[in-house]
């Protein structure tokens, strides 16, 4: 019940300032979000592929309110792949774009996330990686999959978010089940209306089985982003039943949550990626996380009576 309130809060510049400016808060936000810096990230990179898990990291910066902004985000990236080029990352880190950080929101936002992407784009290709596009609130779904379609006529490993709570999701799965695509199936983190989303649990976790399905039986490269242990065992059984050796489809979960379990899959010979996110621009992206699990805002709020 209180996940919609979290959502809203996470769009609230009121409670960003209370929750920035609470003492206790930096160490919970630390157990998600890899330093507030670009060393402190690539520290964590170096511990993870050192256990064998692939990362892929997010520059935070979501939301952004004007077209400097969107430049300094485009550039944050760029330096990134600096960064993951210099130390020979290339094969095993990846970075994710939000495109609300590019402008996507902003006046003439659509040509301005497409131009920022696009450079990024071709700095991922010259180390050898590429990029992921995330997937946001659902009135950007189309103009995202637009842009998608488009960096993919120069970059065809640009890969894509799609959200299994819309539902409309099923039609883009099967869009994008195709040779060569690259896709992130995620249950989906954002506060949506009944109009376009599916609002249990249940019928979420219905339409994330029935989306995988279609992912894993098309030509495409799944990655199957849950914590879910019932989507990665079925997951793991499509994989079987439709012939997938282990390097066409990887696991992906995020960077502080179930840290054994992503592990235990890279010693099992899995291919799994850790989605790594730095920054200042911590907030949205924290909230989301506290939203989504009891567990995780109860670590929160436990941190407070335990100083
Ligand atoms: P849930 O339904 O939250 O949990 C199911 C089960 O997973 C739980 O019952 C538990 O057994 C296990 N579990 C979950 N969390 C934990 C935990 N903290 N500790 C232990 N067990 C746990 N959303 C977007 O809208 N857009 C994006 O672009 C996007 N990108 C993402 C990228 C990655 C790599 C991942 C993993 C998620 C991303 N998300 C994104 C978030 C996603 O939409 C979900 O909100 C989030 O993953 C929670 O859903 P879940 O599938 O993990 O399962």
């Amino acid at each position: 019940m209180l996940g919609p309130v979290l959502l809203a809060a996470s769009r609230s510049d009121r409670i960003h300032r209370i929750v920035s400016r609470a003492p206790v808060t930096r160490p919970v936000v630390d157990r998600f979000i890899a330093g507030n810096g670009l060393p402190e990230a690539l520290e964590v990179v170096d511990a993870l592929t050192a256990d064998g898990i692939e990362v892929t990291l997010d520059h935070l910066g979501e939301d952004i309110t004007d077209a400097a902004q969107a430049r300094r985000n485009r550039d944050a990236y760029l330096a990134l792949l600096d960064a993951l080029g210099g130390k020979g990352l290339g094969g095993r880190a990846e970075v994710s774009v939000k495109l609300s950080a590019f402008g996507q929101g902003l006046p003439g936002g659509h040509d301005l996330a497409l131009a920022g992407a696009r450079r990024v784009c071709e700095a991922a290709a010259a180390i050898g990686t590429t990029v992921t596009l995330d997937m946001e609130d659902h009135t950007t779904v189309d103009s995202t999959l637009a842009i998608l379609a488009e960096l993919r006529r120069d970059f065809p490993r640009t890969g894509a978010v799609l959200q299994a709570y819309l539902s409309r999701t099923e039609d883009d799965a099967r869009a994008l089940a195709v040779e060569g695509s690259r896709v992130r199936l995620v249950k989906g983190a954002y506060k949506e209306p009944a109009s376009v989303a599916y609002q249990s649990k249940r019928d979420v976790d219905l339409a994330y089985a029935r989306c995988l399905r279609i992912l894993m039986a098309g030509d495409g490269y799944p990655m199957i982003g849950s914590h879910d242990p019932r989507m990665i065992e079925l997951a793991l059984r499509l994989a079987e039943r439709y012939g997938r050796s282990p390097d066409t489809y990887e696991f992906q979960m995020l960077y502080g949550i179930r840290d054994a379990e992503q592990r235990r899959l890279a010693a099992a010979g899995r291919r799994i990626r850790a989605y790594v996110p730095y920054g200042a621009d911590w907030y949205g992206y924290f909230m989301r996380r506290l939203a989504e699990r009891p567990a995780n805002l109860a670590f929160f709020l436990r941190s407070f009576t335990t100083r």
